[in-house]
């Protein structure tokens, strides 16, 4: 019996396929950003592709970083969606 790998959104904790799954890597340089290939260095997350779910990841990461400047929605929502395009990019450029 072959098991598909599953991966739980960090964010929401719904479980779904991993290739459903987004990843986003806290880089070591403190950047977020979203990982097709899975082999970015840093600590990764799964995540749906909902934005809610990126954003509180987003903000996880930030408070977890305890980086200075404030958390800002704005540039998070902004970081958000343009993960969300990439993956839908990456979906309609397949092959
Ligand atoms: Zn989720």
């Amino acid at each position: 019996m072959k098991k598909k790998p599953q991966r739980m959104c960090v964010s929401c904790k719904t479980r779904a396929d991993k290739k459903d799954l987004l990843r986003v890597v806290l880089l070591p340089s403190g950047d977020i950003a979203y990982d097709p290939s899975g082999r970015l260095p840093g600590r990764g997350s799964y995540l749906c592709r909902k934005q809610e779910c990126i954003m509180a990841e987003l903000k996880a990461h930030r408070l977890a970083k305890g980086l200075r400047h404030q958390v800002d929605d704005e540039e998070l929502k902004k970081i958000a969606s343009q993960i969300l395009k990439e993956c839908e990019d990456e979906v309609q450029e397949e092959g």
